[in-house]
């Protein structure tokens, strides 16, 4: 895309570089920015770089937060004693957004993967099989996505606490296979959250 600013094709190229934004909406994007009076521009800069500055990982569940420990986590009317196992911190948003989870998560930030070179050493794994292991966690809810690389990761947790003194559940599928979680409507994840299997039910399956 040839422009007549060196300034502005910068810009577009930056802006472009996120996802799901090609050439055409960052220039659109770029131009409104130039219409409107420069704090906007201001504020837009300063929101994001606050964001990746200052924001942090709960000390306990590794989701995101602006305090050592989150909400959820220092909530004490949360049961610390029922985890919810997900990839991602929209998994999060999507159950909390139900309204009828009552634990804790535990955010592994991501799936094992081996074609997107994921290995569970990526993954927050470790504390949570620690949290296993000293007895905090009395139930595990595994919320990942039925997909090969969200069974692949169950069943490698699974395989490392399946000796422990912990009761392990997979949230119902009434989703569809292969579908995520944070595009699941809310009575529908709610009612799997509620309505769970044991975990070696799901192992059936497979
Ligand atoms: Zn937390």
């Amino acid at each position: 895309m040839e422009m007549s600013s060196k300034l502005l094709e910068r810009a577009v190229a930056e802006i472009s570089q996120l996802p799901g934004i090609g050439k055409r909406t960052a220039l659109r994007l770029a131009l409104h920015l130039l219409k409107q009076p420069k704090e906007q521009t201001e504020h837009l800069t300063d929101a994001i770089l606050k964001m990746r500055d200052d924001i942090q990982f709960c000390r306990e569940c590794h989701n995101i937060s602006d305090v050592e420990v989150c909400e959820i986590c220092s909530n004490l009317s949360r049961d610390k004693s029922i985890v919810c196992v997900v990839e991602d911190i929209r998994d999060v948003m999507a159950i909390e957004n139900t309204g009828l989870f009552k634990g804790i998560y535990h955010v592994l930030g991501g799936k094992i993967s081996p074609i997107d070179g994921v290995g569970p050493s990526q993954l927050n794994i470790p504390t949570l099989v620690e949290k296993v292991k000293n007895g905090t966690a009395k139930e595990l809810i595994f919320a990942l996505s039925s997909t090969m690389e969200g069974d692949t990761t169950n069943f490698y947790i699974y395989k490392q606490i399946k000796d422990c003194d912990v009761v392990l559940s997979a949230i119902a599928r009434g989703i569809s296979v292969g579908d995520e979680l944070e595009f699941a409507d809310e009575v529908t994840l709610g009612r799997s959250i509620i309505h769970r299997v044991p975990f070696e039910n799901s192992l059936k399956n497979h």
